[in-house]
């Protein structure tokens, strides 16, 4: 990524392409590719190109980006079969909910049963 302050951001570096990954949507706005651990048979993250930190750091400024990322997730899950059997989009904010990528991004998750409450 040409911005230094994100060199160092894993997720910076997939929508660069700069690190590989396997991609199943991407545009101007967005990036989706499939989860390196995947807990589902469906786990796709999906990242706005933007670098924010976090749901906290997000400005008026995301708000159609983060609207464009929903409806393109429910594109993918209905891609992936699993758009009426049913599917998740979950997003960790912070430690203690598990958030281990400080790039805002959301797992999308279906193809089985799932849950609930989460762990
Ligand atoms: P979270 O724990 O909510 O921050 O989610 C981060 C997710 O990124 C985890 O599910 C990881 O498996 C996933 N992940 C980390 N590195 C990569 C990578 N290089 N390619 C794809 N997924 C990754």
């Amino acid at each position: 990524m040409a911005d230094e302050e994100h060199a160092d951001c894993i997720f910076c570096r997939i929508a660069s392409g700069e690190m590989a990954a396997t991609l199943v949507h991407e545009d101007e706005l967005v990036v989706a590719f499939r989860d390196i651990n995947p807990q589902a048979p469906t786990h796709v993250l999906l990242i706005p190109r933007k670098h924010v930190t976090s749901l906290n750091a997000l400005s008026e400024d995301e708000d159609s980006g983060i609207g464009h990322i929903v409806r393109v997730a429910a594109r993918i899950a209905a891609a992936e079969g699993c758009g009426e059997s049913g599917y998740r989009l979950v997003a960790n904010c912070g430690r203690e909910a598990g958030q281990t990528v400080d790039h805002v991004h959301f797992h999308l998750l279906g193809g089985r049963a799932l849950g609930w409450p989460p762990g």
